[in-house]
């Protein structure tokens, strides 16, 4: 019976201690954490046999030693989860099995992950089983709220000399439903992640009461230069890796379109101007995006602001650079709204495709889950992964579990659940792939 299976188990017992990491660390509950790593140890008794780092303030640096002396492989995955809101049809930490699916907060993000590599771990540990190569295990506990603990690691795994041949964390999944026209699920393998960027807009001018108002104060120049920041988004372009799944994507669909996707490289310019024409979603895949977030003037309806500030989210684009983006936003708000940068992090380098490292994961999926369509991917979302390019060429985000639209969709919402069988399937998918690293 499946929902027997110690990986099930095991992770119904990691969904019900609630690790919810706060920005602030000295505000982070830490029992539920401390009681998480006890039940990790209990379910993972050999695993927890191997060389253990602690990594403040829960995390975990695991090494397997291997067979040679070859540049190792980290496998990483996260501890901690999102806050729940309400909307769950099952209790958001209770972990229940229904129509076949363990639900609760984190079984895809990213306690499956956890489950997922540490059951193979387990199992092949028991099978007296060494790898060819170093295996590290970096299992983060401040992901959600981009504290240190990767950036930790990182600097354990420099210091001991560990450059990974390649490093696998979260990131796309197998897919269904991801394209239109398209029904074979898409294994889309990240190879790079947009840059997070925040910047304020300030206007800034003597207030006063608001009976007595003067042309052009702070809150119309600001409101000014965020219609003139959406009115000019940043060039749309194709990156090689959205051309790459283009070129992919196009024995999938309907015979008619099939010839246009094969010459994905040559047709770029068009394919850029449908992307940027399907939608939200679409567009973003091509270029820079910019979200006005936050909004702020006077504290009262009788007074005139003397500082209004609107805050800027913006995801920068491979191929784009922070002072590239930070040059146009200037220009377009123009004279009179200052640009006060709050955070800046460059779109991760580009790791390569045409190489072994990923033909290995990508001859796995297509071995695990034959009707996929492996392929790489620009990652919208921010993970840990982007800290460990600063040791590793080949930084790779991929979940290796079946995930259907509507479940991708409660990912970091309610209703988050894992299929029974697809964790199972996952924890083979990590197992196999430990079994074939080449020595
Ligand atoms: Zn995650």
């Amino acid at each position: 019976m499946t929902e027997d299976h110690p990986a099930v188990l095991a992770l119904q017992a990691l969904v019900r201690h609630p690790t919810v990491a706060d920005r602030d660390p000295a505000r982070t509950d830490p029992a539920p954490f401390t009681a998480l790593r006890a039940t990790l140890a209990e379910h993972f008794p050999r695993l927890h046999d191997l060389e253990l780092t602690d990594v403040e303030p829960h995390a975990l640096l695991v090494r397997w030693p291997g067979r040679t002396p070859g540049d190792p492989v980290v496998l990483m995955a996260h501890l901690d989860v999102v806050p729940v809101e309400d909307g769950w049809t099952h209790p958001p930490f209770a972990a229940e099995i229904h129509d076949g699916a363990v639900w609760g907060r984190g079984t895809l993000d990213d306690k499956g992950s956890v489950v997922g590599i540490c059951a193979a771990v387990e199992e092949l540990l028991a099978e007296g089983f060494v790898p060819s190569r170093d295996v590290w295990l970096s299992f983060g506990s401040t992901e959600e709220v981009s504290g240190t603990t990767a950036v930790d690691a990182v600097a354990q795994l420099r210091s001991r000399g560990v450059t990974p041949w390649f490093v696998l964390d979260e990131g796309g999944a197998v897919a269904s439903g991801a394209f239109p026209m398209v029904t074979a699920p898409l294994a889309v393998v990240g190879v790079t992640e947009k840059g997070v960027t925040s910047v304020e807009l300030v206007a800034e001018g003597a207030g006063g009461h608001a009976s007595t108002p003067a042309a052009n104060g702070p809150t119309a120049r600001l409101a000014r230069a965020i219609t003139a920041l959406e009115r000019s988004p940043l060039p749309a372009r194709a990156p090689a890796p959205t051309l790459e799944l283009l070129r992919r994507l196009g024995p999938q669909l309907p015979a008619p379109l099939r010839p246009l996707l094969a010459r994905a490289d040559r047709l770029a310019p068009v394919l850029t101007r449908v992307l940027r024409a399907a939608g939200a979603e679409a567009a973003a895949m091509v270029r820079t995006t910019a979200a006005v977030t936050t909004l702020s003037g006077s504290p009262a309806l009788n007074v005139i602001a003397s500082s209004a500030r609107a805050g800027v989210n913006l995801r920068v684009m491979v191929g784009d650079t922070v002072d590239g983006v930070l040059a146009h936003v200037r220009e377009v708000v123009g004279d009179g709204v200052r640009v006060e940068v709050v955070e800046r992090n460059e779109p991760s380098p580009v790791s390569p495709w045409d190489d072994d490292a990923f033909r290995l994961l990508e001859r796995i999926t297509t071995e695990e889950f034959p009707d996929a369509v492996p392929t790489p991917y620009v990652m919208m979302a921010a993970t840990d992964a982007r800290f460990f390019t600063a040791i590793s060429e080949r930084v790779y985000r991929f979940t290796p579990f079946r995930m259907t639209r509507e479940q991708r969709a409660t990912i970091h919402a309610a209703d988050e659940r894992i299929g029974v069988q697809d964790l199972l399937d996952g924890v083979r998918w990590y197992r196999r792939l430990l079994e074939e690293l080449p020595a």
